[in-house]
């Protein structure tokens, strides 16, 4: 595979605790991967550890073949949107979208392109002044979303993003997330406990348990042949 980044060995523990072991992952340009696995698995820290929140204890993250373990997270050129919104409450929505582009020192002309053209594809365009708390949680998650995206990262990655709000707005907005990853040909981890997003959403299904991937595929090799009595209990327990 031609990987656009490319995880090798990550190990991190919390004090005894081993909650990555020895993960290895490989993701191509403008691939959705899902990291799918129950609760405390260590999805969220393997995130965490690719967008540099957290250090890993071993490994190496090459992303375009260059190693970013050492850099800060601002200069990883990686996005990251959690499962809870996290907008700046006392900027408007236009104003959180282009907050990043600022700090990195974008012109005025070019904030308002980007940020236009961001709120076209959020469909919010008449939300533009609101402040965040004059959203709805599927609104506040779509503006995480433009932030993320207003300073072009190469990769992005999504933590449960969709865990917060209720089925119908799930739906939709998940439909939503993957044209606009199309569109962008962004190449995305998006992380769930959910079978059925993963299913629906991804092009590679990875599939953790307690610090390690045991399975990869399509979400329907994942289906029809798990490798493990886990997989199959895993993938089963979703009709
Ligand atoms: P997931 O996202 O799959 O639910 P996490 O990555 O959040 O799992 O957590 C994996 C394990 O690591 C859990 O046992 C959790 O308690 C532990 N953990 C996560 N972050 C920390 C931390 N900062 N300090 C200590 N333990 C942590
Ligand atoms: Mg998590």
């Amino acid at each position: 595979m031609n990987a656009y980044l490319e995880l090798q060995g990550i190990r991190k523990r919390f004090g005894n605790t081993h909650v990555l072991n020895h993960v290895d992952l490989q993701i191509r340009e403008g691939e959705l991967v899902t990291l799918l696995g129950p609760s405390g698995c260590g999805k969220s820290t393997l995130l965490r550890c690719i967008a540099g929140l957290t250090e890993i204890d071993e490994g190496k993250i090459l992303l375009e073949q260059k190693d970013i373990v050492n850099l800060a997270p601002r200069n990883r050129e990686i996005g990251m949107v959690f499962q809870s919104y996290a907008l700046f409450p006392n900027l408007t929505v236009v104003e959180n979208i282009q907050y990043g582009m600022k700090m990195r020192g974008a012109s005025k002309e070019e904030r308002h392109k980007r940020s236009e053209e961001l709120l076209g594809l959020i469909d919010l365009e008449d939300k533009r002044d609101a402040y965040p708390q004059h959203l709805s949680g599927g609104q506040q998650q779509r503006v995480a979303l433009a932030r993320s995206l207003a300073v072009q990262p190469k990769v992005l990655l999504l933590d449960e993003p969709l865990s917060a709000l209720d089925a119908k707005i799930r739906k939709n907005l998940r439909t939503e997330i993957r044209e606009i990853q199309k569109t962008f040909n962004m190449t995305t981890i998006f992380v769930t406990h959910d079978q059925e997003e993963a299913l629906i959403l991804s092009d590679r299904v990875c599939l953790m348990n307690k610090g390690s991937i045991v399975q990869q595929g399509t979400p329907e090799e994942l289906y029809t042949t798990p490798r493990t009595e886990f997989v199959a209990r895993f993938m089963g327990s979703y009709n």
